[in-house]
Formats: C-alpha cells, structure tokens, sequence
C-alpha cells in the first residue's frame, strides 16, 4: 500500500530554499533548517492545494520551528504563522533583516516594507 505523501514535493523545497537564501527567515540560521508550514496542515494532512505551495511555506531553523509553536502571538504577528481562513498571499511576513514580503504561489516575494 503507497503511503500518501503529505508534504511539499522536492521541486517547491527547492524553490523556498533558494527563495529564502538559504537562511532560516526569523534568526538568520544556515544550518538546522526544515521547510514550515504557515497555514498547519491539520488533521490528516493537506486537504487545500496551496497547503504545500511555496507561500505557505518558509524556510526555517528547528529552533524557530518550536519558537513559532510557544510563541504564537508574535508568530501570527510577523506572517510566520497564518491563522485561517486567512490565505498565506494575504499576510506580510518579516525575515530577519527586518524587511516584509508578499509571498506568491510562484515562489517570487515581493518588497512590501523596511521596519528597520
Ligand atoms: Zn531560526
């Protein structure tokens, strides 16, 4: 029995990966990293088409992966987390030069605000 895959396919961690520069999008880690999830997946698995799209996802470090879980507020706050039935295009999301991007299905971000 094949097992259902639920996760991004290899080609979208690619496009994040080089979307993101390699650096994890809250500290700026190079090592560590794994692909996160905005909008959760949920119970059993994605059941939206964009769930595993590149807007969705962010490149990050495991440390920042759990900081988003016990940080909720400030990760809601900074795009790293999307509350439905938000959509991930429709929030900003802070990387760690201060900077927020409007992230597309594409893969493509664009330059919305310099905080800092
Ligand atoms: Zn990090």
């Amino acid at each position: 029995m094949a097992r259902r895959r639920t996760g991004p396919t290899d080609v979208v961690r690619a496009i994040v990966y080089e979307r993101d520069g390699g650096a994890c999008v809250r500290c700026g880690a190079r090592e560590g990293l794994t692909i996160h999830h905005r909008v959760n997946r949920g119970m059993g698995g994605a059941r939206e088409e964009w769930i595993n799209q590149a807007h969705n996802l962010l490149l990050v470090c495991t440390v920042c992966n759990g900081w988003f879980e016990d940080n909720p507020r400030a990760s809601y706050g900074a795009g790293w987390k999307v509350r439905r039935p938000q959509l991930p295009s429709e929030v900003l999301v802070t990387y760690a030069d201060g900077r927020e991007y409007q992230l597309t299905p594409d893969g493509a971000r664009a330059l919305m605000a310099v905080t800092r």
